[in-house]
Protein backbone atom coordinates (compact mmCIF):
# COMPACT_ATOMS: atom_id res chain seq x y z
CA UNK A 1 0.00 0.00 0.00
CA UNK A 2 1.23 3.55 -0.95
CA UNK A 3 2.52 5.90 2.22
CA UNK A 4 1.10 9.56 1.30
CA UNK A 5 2.08 12.52 3.24
CA UNK A 6 -1.00 14.91 3.54
CA UNK A 7 -1.10 18.18 4.99
CA UNK A 8 -4.25 20.13 6.13
CA UNK A 9 -4.83 23.47 6.03
CA UNK A 10 -7.00 23.03 9.95
CA UNK A 11 -5.35 25.52 12.30
CA UNK A 12 -6.26 25.87 16.29
CA UNK A 13 -5.03 29.15 16.94
CA UNK A 14 -2.79 31.97 15.14
CA UNK A 15 0.81 29.99 15.07
CA UNK A 16 2.30 30.51 11.83
CA UNK A 17 3.60 26.79 12.36
CA UNK A 18 0.40 25.77 11.49
CA UNK A 19 0.03 27.41 8.20
CA UNK A 20 0.49 25.33 5.10
CA UNK A 21 3.78 26.47 3.96
CA UNK A 22 5.22 26.20 7.68
CA UNK A 23 3.40 22.69 6.88
CA UNK A 24 4.99 22.24 3.97
CA UNK A 25 8.23 22.64 5.56
CA UNK A 26 7.98 19.83 7.57
CA UNK A 27 6.14 17.88 5.47
CA UNK A 28 9.62 17.80 3.01
CA UNK A 29 11.57 16.91 6.08
CA UNK A 30 9.39 14.29 6.49
CA UNK A 31 9.33 13.11 2.81
CA UNK A 32 11.98 10.70 1.15
CA UNK A 33 12.84 13.99 -1.21
CA UNK A 34 15.65 14.99 0.55
CA UNK A 35 17.82 11.61 0.07
CA UNK A 36 16.45 11.31 -3.79
CA UNK A 37 17.81 15.11 -4.73
CA UNK A 38 21.28 14.78 -3.03
CA UNK A 39 23.78 15.61 -5.85
CA UNK A 40 21.33 15.26 -8.53
CA UNK A 41 19.51 17.51 -11.27
CA UNK A 42 16.49 18.15 -10.24
CA UNK A 43 13.20 19.46 -12.82
CA UNK A 44 10.37 20.56 -10.91
CA UNK A 45 7.45 20.41 -13.50
CA UNK A 46 4.69 23.14 -12.48
CA UNK A 47 1.80 24.90 -14.48
CA UNK A 48 3.39 28.11 -14.20
CA UNK A 49 -0.43 29.90 -15.10
CA UNK A 50 -0.92 32.12 -18.01
CA UNK A 51 -2.15 36.13 -18.33
CA UNK A 52 -4.13 36.72 -15.20
CA UNK A 53 -4.23 33.56 -13.74
CA UNK A 54 -3.54 33.53 -9.92
CA UNK A 55 -4.41 30.47 -8.35
CA UNK A 56 -1.44 28.48 -9.84
CA UNK A 57 1.14 27.60 -7.00
CA UNK A 58 1.97 30.66 -4.94
CA UNK A 59 5.48 31.47 -5.36
CA UNK A 60 6.43 31.04 -1.37
CA UNK A 61 5.93 26.93 -1.74
CA UNK A 62 7.77 26.97 -4.86
CA UNK A 63 10.85 28.77 -2.75
CA UNK A 64 10.51 26.85 0.17
CA UNK A 65 11.03 24.12 -2.22
CA UNK A 66 13.84 24.98 -4.12
CA UNK A 67 15.57 26.29 -0.93
CA UNK A 68 14.52 22.24 0.57
CA UNK A 69 16.04 20.48 -2.54
CA UNK A 70 19.47 23.18 -2.70
CA UNK A 71 20.30 22.27 0.75
CA UNK A 72 20.40 18.39 0.27
CA UNK A 73 22.70 19.01 -2.73
CA UNK A 74 20.19 19.05 -5.39
CA UNK A 75 20.57 21.52 -8.77
CA UNK A 76 16.95 22.56 -9.54
CA UNK A 77 15.07 24.27 -12.28
CA UNK A 78 11.60 25.25 -12.74
CA UNK A 79 10.46 24.05 -16.00
CA UNK A 80 7.03 23.87 -18.22
CA UNK A 81 5.34 24.37 -21.72
CA UNK A 82 5.56 27.27 -23.66
CA UNK A 83 7.76 29.38 -21.15
CA UNK A 84 8.16 32.44 -23.03
CA UNK A 85 3.87 32.71 -23.85
CA UNK A 86 3.27 32.37 -20.37
CA UNK A 87 5.44 34.95 -19.17
CA UNK A 88 5.07 33.20 -15.49
CA UNK A 89 7.41 36.67 -13.99
CA UNK A 90 4.27 38.45 -14.27
CA UNK A 91 2.85 35.76 -11.68
CA UNK A 92 5.84 35.51 -9.41
CA UNK A 93 8.05 33.02 -11.09
CA UNK A 94 11.25 34.78 -11.70
CA UNK A 95 14.44 33.29 -10.41
CA UNK A 96 15.05 36.17 -8.12
CA UNK A 97 11.56 35.24 -6.34
CA UNK A 98 11.91 31.22 -6.53
CA UNK A 99 15.36 30.90 -6.29
CA UNK A 100 16.13 28.82 -9.43
CA UNK A 101 16.03 29.18 -13.43
CA UNK A 102 12.22 28.88 -14.77
CA UNK A 103 13.00 26.71 -18.00
CA UNK A 104 10.93 25.46 -21.07
CA UNK A 105 10.62 21.98 -21.27
CA UNK A 106 11.81 22.12 -24.69
CA UNK A 107 14.57 24.36 -24.54
CA UNK A 108 14.62 28.33 -25.71
CA UNK A 109 13.65 27.21 -29.06
CA UNK A 110 10.87 24.65 -28.40
CA UNK A 111 12.74 21.72 -29.98
CA UNK A 112 14.50 19.62 -27.51
CA UNK A 113 12.91 16.28 -27.05
CA UNK A 114 13.02 12.71 -27.78
CA UNK A 115 10.38 10.67 -29.99
CA UNK A 116 9.15 7.28 -28.14
CA UNK A 117 6.93 5.27 -29.97
CA UNK A 118 3.62 4.17 -28.57
CA UNK A 119 0.46 2.60 -29.77
CA UNK A 120 -2.89 3.56 -28.32
CA UNK A 121 -5.73 4.05 -31.18
CA UNK A 122 -4.28 7.48 -33.09
CA UNK A 123 -0.99 8.20 -30.55
CA UNK A 124 1.89 6.47 -32.15
CA UNK A 125 4.67 8.41 -30.23
CA UNK A 126 5.51 10.76 -27.85
CA UNK A 127 7.78 13.34 -27.62
CA UNK A 128 9.74 13.52 -24.26
CA UNK A 129 11.16 17.56 -23.56
CA UNK A 130 14.24 17.15 -23.51
CA UNK A 131 14.91 18.79 -20.41
CA UNK A 132 12.66 16.49 -18.47
CA UNK A 133 14.36 13.25 -19.98
CA UNK A 134 18.09 14.56 -18.94
CA UNK A 135 17.39 15.60 -15.73
CA UNK A 136 17.82 13.28 -12.83
CA UNK A 137 14.83 13.40 -10.81
CA UNK A 138 11.71 14.62 -11.49
CA UNK A 139 9.62 16.78 -8.78
CA UNK A 140 6.11 16.81 -10.45
CA UNK A 141 4.73 19.95 -8.57
CA UNK A 142 1.17 20.10 -9.30
CA UNK A 143 -1.57 22.27 -9.01
CA UNK A 144 -5.40 20.61 -8.73
CA UNK A 145 -8.27 22.03 -10.22
CA UNK A 146 -10.82 20.92 -12.39
CA UNK A 147 -10.57 20.26 -16.43
CA UNK A 148 -13.21 20.29 -19.47
CA UNK A 149 -11.75 17.66 -20.81
CA UNK A 150 -10.54 14.86 -18.51
CA UNK A 151 -12.55 16.23 -15.19
CA UNK A 152 -9.63 16.62 -13.12
CA UNK A 153 -6.15 18.10 -13.67
CA UNK A 154 -3.24 16.84 -11.51
CA UNK A 155 -0.35 15.29 -11.88
CA UNK A 156 -0.90 13.09 -14.40
CA UNK A 157 -1.93 15.90 -15.98
CA UNK A 158 0.84 18.34 -15.37
CA UNK A 159 3.53 15.27 -16.58
CA UNK A 160 0.87 14.36 -19.75
CA UNK A 161 0.36 17.89 -21.15
CA UNK A 162 3.37 19.54 -19.92
CA UNK A 163 6.33 17.47 -20.21
CA UNK A 164 6.06 16.90 -23.81
CA UNK A 165 5.93 19.15 -27.28
CA UNK A 166 2.84 21.06 -28.34
CA UNK A 167 2.85 18.31 -31.33
CA UNK A 168 1.66 15.29 -29.12
CA UNK A 169 0.03 18.03 -26.71
CA UNK A 170 -2.71 18.07 -30.22
CA UNK A 171 -2.14 14.35 -30.88
CA UNK A 172 -3.79 13.54 -27.18
CA UNK A 173 -6.28 16.14 -27.76
CA UNK A 174 -7.37 14.51 -30.88
CA UNK A 175 -7.60 11.44 -28.93
CA UNK A 176 -11.23 13.25 -27.52
CA UNK A 177 -14.03 11.78 -28.79
CA UNK A 178 -17.61 10.67 -27.73
CA UNK A 179 -20.22 11.52 -29.98
CA UNK A 180 -20.61 10.11 -33.90
CA UNK A 181 -22.23 12.08 -36.51
CA UNK A 182 -24.14 10.95 -39.78
CA UNK A 183 -24.31 13.47 -42.55
CA UNK A 184 -26.54 10.79 -44.76
CA UNK A 185 -29.37 11.01 -42.36
CA UNK A 186 -28.94 14.51 -41.43
CA UNK A 187 -31.74 17.12 -42.14
CA UNK A 188 -29.92 19.87 -40.46
CA UNK A 189 -33.11 20.84 -38.32
CA UNK A 190 -30.83 22.43 -35.51
CA UNK A 191 -32.86 20.69 -32.94
CA UNK A 192 -29.07 19.20 -31.75
CA UNK A 193 -27.68 22.50 -31.14
CA UNK A 194 -30.96 24.11 -29.55
CA UNK A 195 -31.20 21.45 -26.77
CA UNK A 196 -26.62 21.85 -26.50
CA UNK A 197 -26.90 23.80 -22.91
CA UNK A 198 -23.41 24.26 -23.30
CA UNK A 199 -22.75 25.46 -26.45
CA UNK A 200 -20.65 23.00 -27.31
CA UNK A 201 -21.75 21.65 -30.82
CA UNK A 202 -22.27 23.59 -33.97
CA UNK A 203 -22.23 23.25 -37.78
CA UNK A 204 -19.05 24.02 -39.48
CA UNK A 205 -17.69 25.90 -41.68
CA UNK A 206 -17.51 22.50 -43.94
CA UNK A 207 -21.16 21.68 -42.80
CA UNK A 208 -20.34 19.31 -40.31
CA UNK A 209 -21.70 18.80 -37.01
CA UNK A 210 -18.73 19.15 -34.75
CA UNK A 211 -18.23 19.29 -31.12
CA UNK A 212 -15.89 20.30 -28.74
CA UNK A 213 -15.21 17.86 -26.05
CA UNK A 214 -13.51 20.44 -23.50
CA UNK A 215 -17.08 21.54 -23.24
CA UNK A 216 -19.49 18.62 -24.02
CA UNK A 217 -20.79 16.76 -20.91
CA UNK A 218 -22.05 13.56 -23.15
CA UNK A 219 -25.19 14.82 -21.55
CA UNK A 220 -26.24 12.99 -25.11
CA UNK A 221 -29.07 15.91 -25.14
CA UNK A 222 -28.32 15.89 -28.77
CA UNK A 223 -28.84 12.58 -28.98
CA UNK A 224 -32.17 12.56 -27.48
CA UNK A 225 -33.55 15.13 -29.58
CA UNK A 226 -32.26 14.32 -32.94
CA UNK A 227 -35.38 13.06 -35.03
CA UNK A 228 -33.66 11.24 -37.46
CA UNK A 229 -31.02 8.96 -34.97
CA UNK A 230 -27.95 10.91 -36.81
CA UNK A 231 -26.37 11.56 -33.51
CA UNK A 232 -25.13 8.70 -31.65
CA UNK A 233 -22.98 8.15 -28.87
CA UNK A 234 -19.93 6.22 -28.34
CA UNK A 235 -19.75 5.65 -24.61
CA UNK A 236 -15.98 4.06 -24.49
CA UNK A 237 -14.76 7.16 -26.70
CA UNK A 238 -15.08 9.55 -23.65
CA UNK A 239 -12.09 8.25 -21.98
CA UNK A 240 -9.43 8.04 -24.56
CA UNK A 241 -8.37 11.39 -24.04
CA UNK A 242 -7.33 10.37 -20.33
CA UNK A 243 -6.14 7.09 -21.64
CA UNK A 244 -3.40 8.85 -23.53
CA UNK A 245 -2.76 10.96 -21.04
CA UNK A 246 -1.97 8.53 -18.85
CA UNK A 247 -0.09 6.62 -21.60
CA UNK A 248 1.98 9.80 -22.38
CA UNK A 249 2.61 9.93 -18.07
CA UNK A 250 3.73 6.56 -18.35
CA UNK A 251 6.39 7.50 -21.71
CA UNK A 252 7.92 10.39 -19.50
CA UNK A 253 8.43 8.85 -16.29
CA UNK A 254 9.87 5.39 -17.81
CA UNK A 255 13.20 8.03 -18.90
CA UNK A 256 13.45 8.17 -15.19
CA UNK A 257 15.32 5.48 -12.38
CA UNK A 258 13.42 4.18 -10.13
CA UNK A 259 12.77 6.08 -6.65
CA UNK A 260 13.59 9.35 -8.88
CA UNK A 261 10.11 11.04 -9.13
CA UNK A 262 8.52 12.54 -6.02
CA UNK A 263 4.32 13.68 -6.42
CA UNK A 264 3.47 16.84 -4.44
CA UNK A 265 -0.59 17.94 -5.35
CA UNK A 266 -1.31 21.51 -4.02
CA UNK A 267 -5.13 21.45 -3.03
CA UNK A 268 -5.63 25.01 -2.85
CA UNK A 269 -7.94 27.51 -5.45
CA UNK A 270 -9.53 24.43 -6.86
CA UNK A 271 -10.83 25.93 -9.73
CA UNK A 272 -13.47 24.67 -12.70
CA UNK A 273 -10.61 25.27 -15.31
CA UNK A 274 -7.41 24.58 -15.92
CA UNK A 275 -4.72 27.19 -15.29
CA UNK A 276 -4.13 27.23 -19.04
CA UNK A 277 -7.22 29.63 -19.16
CA UNK A 278 -5.80 32.64 -18.17
CA UNK A 279 -8.52 33.04 -15.61
CA UNK A 280 -8.84 32.58 -12.38
CA UNK A 281 -12.53 31.65 -11.13
CA UNK A 282 -14.19 31.17 -7.47
CA UNK A 283 -12.94 28.08 -5.71
CA UNK A 284 -15.35 25.17 -5.82
CA UNK A 285 -14.60 24.08 -2.36
CA UNK A 286 -12.55 25.35 0.64
CA UNK A 287 -8.64 24.86 0.61
CA UNK A 288 -8.12 21.33 1.39
CA UNK A 289 -4.07 20.93 1.91
CA UNK A 290 -0.81 19.36 0.19
CA UNK A 291 -0.26 15.44 -0.45
CA UNK A 292 3.01 14.25 -1.19
CA UNK A 293 4.33 10.70 -2.00
CA UNK A 294 5.87 8.52 -4.41
CA UNK A 295 3.70 6.87 -6.18
CA UNK A 296 1.54 9.15 -8.50
CA UNK A 297 -1.64 6.97 -8.70
CA UNK A 298 -2.42 7.29 -4.94
CA UNK A 299 -1.55 10.95 -5.19
CA UNK A 300 -4.29 11.24 -7.62
CA UNK A 301 -6.51 8.67 -5.61
CA UNK A 302 -5.80 10.65 -2.33
CA UNK A 303 -6.47 14.07 -4.08
CA UNK A 304 -9.82 12.97 -5.66
CA UNK A 305 -11.16 11.37 -3.05
CA UNK A 306 -10.19 14.65 -0.54
CA UNK A 307 -12.41 16.61 -2.91
CA UNK A 308 -16.23 16.35 -2.16
CA UNK A 309 -19.32 16.80 -3.30
CA UNK A 310 -20.77 18.32 -0.22
CA UNK A 311 -18.25 20.77 0.04
CA UNK A 312 -19.21 22.31 -3.46
CA UNK A 313 -19.20 26.51 -2.57
CA UNK A 314 -21.72 27.64 -5.43
CA UNK A 315 -20.04 30.60 -6.12
CA UNK A 316 -17.27 28.47 -7.82
CA UNK A 317 -19.67 27.37 -10.91
CA UNK A 318 -20.65 30.12 -13.67
CA UNK A 319 -24.12 32.06 -12.54
CA UNK A 320 -27.06 29.48 -13.70
CA UNK A 321 -24.61 26.27 -14.04
CA UNK A 322 -26.42 23.11 -13.37
CA UNK A 323 -24.44 19.92 -12.69
CA UNK A 324 -25.22 15.91 -12.65
CA UNK A 325 -26.64 13.51 -10.16
CA UNK A 326 -24.11 11.08 -9.75
CA UNK A 327 -20.21 10.47 -9.50
CA UNK A 328 -17.61 12.62 -8.24
CA UNK A 329 -17.88 16.34 -8.13
CA UNK A 330 -15.67 16.97 -11.40
CA UNK A 331 -17.83 13.97 -13.16
CA UNK A 332 -21.16 16.14 -12.10
CA UNK A 333 -19.58 18.94 -13.22
CA UNK A 334 -17.90 18.28 -16.23
CA UNK A 335 -19.44 15.46 -17.47
CA UNK A 336 -16.02 13.19 -17.36
CA UNK A 337 -15.25 10.37 -14.66
CA UNK A 338 -11.52 11.37 -13.35
CA UNK A 339 -10.98 8.38 -12.22
CA UNK A 340 -10.39 6.87 -15.76
CA UNK A 341 -7.09 8.46 -15.56
CA UNK A 342 -6.25 7.08 -12.36
CA UNK A 343 -7.42 4.00 -13.47
CA UNK A 344 -5.14 3.62 -16.32
CA UNK A 345 -2.41 5.13 -14.92
CA UNK A 346 -2.81 1.83 -12.04
CA UNK A 347 -3.25 -0.43 -14.93
CA UNK A 348 0.03 0.84 -16.43
CA UNK A 349 2.03 -0.14 -13.46
CA UNK A 350 2.68 3.32 -11.98
CA UNK A 351 1.14 2.36 -9.02
CA UNK A 352 -1.68 2.04 -6.05
CA UNK A 353 -5.06 3.30 -5.68
CA UNK A 354 -4.70 1.82 -1.82
CA UNK A 355 -2.65 4.38 0.19
CA UNK A 356 -2.09 4.86 3.77
CA UNK A 357 -2.25 8.42 4.82
CA UNK A 358 0.22 10.22 7.23
CA UNK A 359 -0.63 13.53 8.58
CA UNK A 360 1.85 15.98 8.99
CA UNK A 361 0.94 18.00 12.12
S1 LIG B 1 -23.77 15.60 -25.58
FE1 LIG B 1 -24.71 17.33 -24.49
S2 LIG B 1 -23.01 18.74 -24.12
FE2 LIG B 1 -22.31 17.31 -25.71
S3 LIG B 1 -22.80 18.31 -27.65
FE3 LIG B 1 -24.55 16.99 -27.15
S4 LIG B 1 -25.98 18.30 -26.06
FE4 LIG B 1 -24.00 19.36 -26.07
S1 LIG C 1 -30.91 17.10 -34.59
FE1 LIG C 1 -30.18 15.43 -35.90
S2 LIG C 1 -31.14 15.83 -37.86
FE2 LIG C 1 -31.34 17.73 -36.70
S3 LIG C 1 -29.52 18.92 -37.30
FE3 LIG C 1 -28.95 17.78 -35.48
S4 LIG C 1 -28.01 15.88 -36.26
FE4 LIG C 1 -29.13 16.80 -37.95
Amino acid sequence: MAKVLYAPMGYSGYDIKETLPSRFMRMLEQSTLGEMVEQKSVAIKMHVGDRLSYSTIPPVFVRILTDFIKSHGGDCFVCDHAIAERKPYLRGYSESVIGCPVLDVCGHLNKYYYVKNVDFKSLKSIDVAGYIHDADVLVDFSHVKGHGSCGYGGACKNIAMGCVTTRTRHAIHRLQGGLDWNNEVCIRCNACIESCNHHANKFNEEDSYSVDYHDCTLCRHCVKVCPTGAITAIDDAFGDFQKGMALSTKTVLDTFKPGSVYFINLLTQITILCDCWGLTTPSLVPDLGIVATEDIVAAEQASLDLIKVENLIPAGLPEGFEIGNTGHLFERIHGKDPFIQVMELEALGLGSRKYETIIVE
